[in-house]
């Protein structure tokens, strides 16, 4: 029996080396015959069939595709073949045919005299339509290498590593301070007081006032009572054990409400279930002890082919104050595998009510969507004859498709869910802010405390999962935050939308790279600066604003009262510098549309007790005109002109 078992245990490893060699060799054919393209980095971005810096690693995850919270998992550090000359801690190149230098693209601004971004391109292997690259120019060969951290407190997504490589970053070790990106738990405030002008994290400190159920809901509460309707975006819900008299109250008044009732950090529809307002004397027992959520139940989902799904929207924020948002223009559906209804007797069951691809992909009728082999999805891919969805899974693009079949408003329903989403990040907006202090153990510093090392409010960004459900009449509702959305890529669907939000995400944030990488070649990736533009120095362009929280008040209380093309008129040169960082992002930011700041901001002014100075003049540039102030030709003289129209 053992040496049975061990048979079979040698014969797997066997079979696993040989379908590793397969890919190799199916890579290595695949691999572009031109010298000269393979050498050429922007060649090697742009053109199918090379594997410059393609790693061996670049396949579907094994890890599910939940789309959900992953709760932190260690694992065992990456394997990598360390070349000789590398210093302790750092990677090498993994490729088993030995060390193969990685190759960093540059982005020009499209600002003269500004510095270049690290561009994070798409693998090849994700078959995402590759962003335009024409202001892309490969750094300098001999220059500094760049690094990245991950640290073993997440889990690790292929999505991530192979992103990270690919633009050219080698790993180091967190404790060496010596990344540029740093993929892990939220910062610690050890870490944050460290961090140097140039060093950026994928988290907020705090950010758990979104992403825990109860603490999100406590907040959109709060604004609910002062703002009522305007923002009763999420189900109204209650806190469990604490407000479960209010729960049985208004459970008495709404006889036929449907509810339902969440544990408060999990995921994956873990430990949901969902109730009537005929609660059993037991189960009720029960409620009253147990911490968790309950909430209205959205009866009346918006169904297709019978079916209700909920949509998984991906949302960048890149600072708070000013707040940038931005969302990525594809995302997820997910489909229930079960035919909806809201009688009573089918509350049970899960894969009507809860629309998680962890619970559905346990019913064998559950359909895998394999689009994004190869090419993005056709006219054709949504429903069959029979009006049923042909997968369990969408993207938001073939969601547009059908409801532009079934001449439905999707231009109105992504209007809605930008307001949402606006609405929700200003809720939790103060509590962040809070934590931000905390962290650099600033007491009242607001967005402008900034660390010892030079952490400033543009340090941090991050990647939310927006779950929304839309109602029959279109309206969107909040169901919750993922601040650790899931970015495996267990089908070619996921692994394609992932990897390229990734790779948006990274360049939209704006890696620096030392001068020593581009300024040895100022004519390819710094355009001239003309007239008495002096361009800024790397560590500067990446400082965030520098004037104090009191000096920002006093400005913006002189430009609060001014009309847009008043206040834009005023603008001195750190209000400049605050719009032509937003509009360079802007300029890169791929597949992200950038919500926030927007042309009708000022709707969301009442919102925030107080109008920031970096909101207010973001705000009033857009009133003014955005980016078409630009091309006007009476800008101050400290305001680098713009000399590229054309986004990537
Ligand atoms: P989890 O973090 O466990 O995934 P969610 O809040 O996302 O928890 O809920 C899981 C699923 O339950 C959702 O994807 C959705 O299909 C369904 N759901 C959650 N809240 C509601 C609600 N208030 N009304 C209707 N359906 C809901």
């Amino acid at each position: 029996m053992l040496s049975r078992r061990r048979r079979a245990f040698h014969l797997r490893r066997v079979m696993l080396a040989a379908g590793l060699w397969m890919k190799l060799r199916k890579r290595r054919r695949c691999a572009p015959t031109s010298r000269q393209d393979s050498e050429n980095p922007l060649l090697t971005a742009t053109k199918k069939g090379s594997d410059e810096t393609m790693d061996v690693e670049d396949v579907m995850d094994g890890a599910p595709s939940d789309d959900n919270f992953e709760p932190p998992q260690p694992r065992g550090p990456v394997r990598s073949r360390k070349p000789p000359t590398r210093k302790p801690g750092e990677e090498g190149d993994t490729l088993p045919s030995g060390p193969k230098p990685r190759k960093i693209q540059l982005l020009r601004s499209v600002f003269e005299g500004r510095p270049p971004v690290v561009l994070f391109s798409y693998t090849q292997a994700c078959c995402a339509e590759q962003r335009p690259l024409d202001r892309a120019v490969p750094a300098d060969e001999d220059g500094p290498r760049m690094f990245y951290s991950h640290t073993d407190a997440i889990h690790q997504y292929n999505a991530v590593i192979n992103i990270l490589r690919h633009g050219g970053l080698y790993r180091v070790r967190a404790e060496t301070n010596r990344w540029t990106v740093l993929w892990s738990l939220h910062p610690t405030p050890e870490q944050l007081q460290r961090f140097s002008p140039v060093q950026r994290a994928n988290h907020f400190p705090g950010s758990y006032h979104l992403g825990r159920k109860d603490l999100i809901w406590r907040n959109l509460a709060k604004m609910q009572q002062r703002f009522g309707k305007e923002y009763q975006i999420t189900p109204q819900g209650y806190i469990l054990p604490k407000a479960f008299l209010a729960w049985d109250a208004a459970r008495l008044r709404q006889s036929d409400a449907l509810w339902i009732w969440k544990p408060c950090s999990q995921s994956c529809g873990r430990g949901i279930t969902v109730l009537s307002s005929d609660v059993p004397e037991e189960q009720l027992r029960d409620l009253a002890k147990k911490r968790g959520i309950i909430q209205r139940y959205i009866p009346n989902p918006l169904l297709i082919g019978g079916r209700k799904f909920d949509m998984r929207i991906y949302v960048v924020v890149l600072s708070y104050d000013p707040l940038k948002v931005f969302i990525n223009d594809e995302g997820l559906v997910r489909f229930a595998t079960e035919l909806y209804s809201d009688a009573v007797e089918t509350l049970q069951s899960r894969m009507m009510h809860l629309t998680n691809y962890s619970v559905n992909k346990q019913n064998p009728a559950f359909v895998q969507n394999l689009d994004g082999q190869g090419e993005e999805e056709k006219e054709d891919a949504g429903v069959d004859e029979a009006g049923q969805p042909k997968a369990s899974k969408w993207s938001l693009k073939e969601l547009r498709i059908h409801f532009a079949r079934e001449s439905l408003d999707f231009d109105a329903l992504w209007e809605a869910m930008k307001d949402l989403v606006i609405k929700t990040l200003i809720s939790v907006e103060e509590p962040l802010k809070a934590d931000w202090c905390k962290t650099l153990g600033i007491e009242d510093g607001g967005w402008s405390a900034r660390g010892p090392g030079g952490a400033h409010r543009g340090s941090c960004f991050e990647i939310y999962g927006f779950d929304i459900l839309v109602d029959r009449s279109l309206k969107p509702w909040l169901l919750e935050v993922n601040i650790c959305p899931s970015l495996s890529s267990g089908s070619p669907l996921d692994k394609r939308i992932k990897t390229k939000l990734v790779a948006d995400v990274l360049t939209l944030v704006g890696v620096h790279p030392p001068a020593a990488l581009w300024k040895l070649s100022p004519e390819s990736v710094h355009w001239p600066a003309s007239g008495n533009v002096s361009p800024s120095d790397d560590n500067e362009a990446a400082a965030g604003c520098l004037i104090s929280e009191d000096e920002m008040r006093k400005r913006a209380l002189k430009l609060a009262g001014q009309s847009p093309q008043e206040a834009v008129s005023l603008f001195d040169e750190v209000a400049w510098e605050l719009v032509v960082e937003a509009h360079d992002q802007e300029m890169r930011s791929g597949g992200l549309e950038m919500a926030f700041p927007c042309p009708n901001g000022s709707r969301y002014v009442q919102y925030w007790g107080e109008e920031s100075y970096c909101n207010l003049v973001l705000r009033k540039w857009q009133e003014a005109g955005g980016d078409a102030i630009f091309r006007s030709k009476k800008l101050p003289p400290w305001v680098p002109r713009q000399v590229c129209f054309s986004k990537t």
